[in-house]
């Protein structure tokens, strides 16, 4: 589901950043740690066609995405990546209904209440539906960004940094959240953190049954020429 092949990102008048290959097949999890500053976000930037590689080559959900350049990278990126970023990101002029609604027309399809109360029903949050963000905890509003990242059934969710400024509890609900989330749609799971804890929340079960794949990422700099 995500093949990198000597993949590289060097950011204007920043690092150069290396990664080392991976093959992650469909409805595994990756746990993608190591220190701040390693290059996580970027990786997850660069799996999203977000930003294209410098060097190097990845096919992510069946498609090549170093030609894939723009419109087409966001069209792709609308269908096949759900995407629970570190910073949420919600409107907060809008209520949790309105913002997953914000989300189906950015991606080019119409309102569809249903499928908007399915997903915020799944993940336990449907009597939310016309809160604002600000009236929302730091749980709930994770758990609205879940609902608006599965919400096209993507094949690939990424999460950065999902346990950050959690107490014990809370992040384990997140991962146990994420997991279960994943393993409903069959999609492929990338867990970006620092955080240590997170590697001792994913069940031995869940690394026996659906694979499972520690990547630490050393941070390594190449001169820029
Ligand atoms: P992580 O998510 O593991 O903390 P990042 O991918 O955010 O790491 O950053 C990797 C490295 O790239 C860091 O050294 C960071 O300072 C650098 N970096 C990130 N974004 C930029 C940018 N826009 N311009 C220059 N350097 C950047
Ligand atoms: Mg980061």
């Amino acid at each position: 589901m995500i093949q990198t092949h000597s993949l590289s990102f060097t950011y204007p008048n920043g690092p150069t950043l290396v990664f080392p290959d991976v093959d992650v097949p469909q409805g595994a999890v990756l746990l993608l740690s190591g220190p701040s500053g390693c290059g996580k976000s970027t990786w997850l930037a660069l799996v999203a066609a977000l930003m294209a590689p410098s060097a190097g080559s990845l096919t992510v959900a069946a498609q090549p995405l170093n030609a894939l350049k723009n419109v087409a990278a966001d069209a792709w990126r609308a269908g096949a990546i759900g995407f629970l970023p570190q910073k949420l990101h919600l409107s907060s002029a809008l209520s949790v209904y309105q913002n997953l609604v914000m989300a189906q027309w950015a991606s080019g399809h119409s309102e569809d209440a249903g499928r908007i109360h399915a997903a915020l029903h799944a993940l336990g949050v449907k009597e939310l539906a016309h809160r604002k963000p600000g009236q929302l905890s730091g749980g709930q509003a994770q758990r609205v960004a879940l609902a608006r990242a599965v919400l096209l059934q993507p094949r690939v969710i990424l999460a950065d940094e999902p346990t950050a400024s959690l107490d014990d509890e809370a992040a384990a609900d997140a991962v146990k959240l994420l997991l279960h989330t994943a393993s409903i749609h069959q999609a492929t799971l990338v867990i970006a953190t620092h955080d240590a804890r997170v590697a001792g929340l994913i069940p031995v079960g869940v690394e026996g049954q659906i694979g499972f794949q520690p990547l630490r990422l050393v941070r390594s700099q190449l001169p820029n020429a």
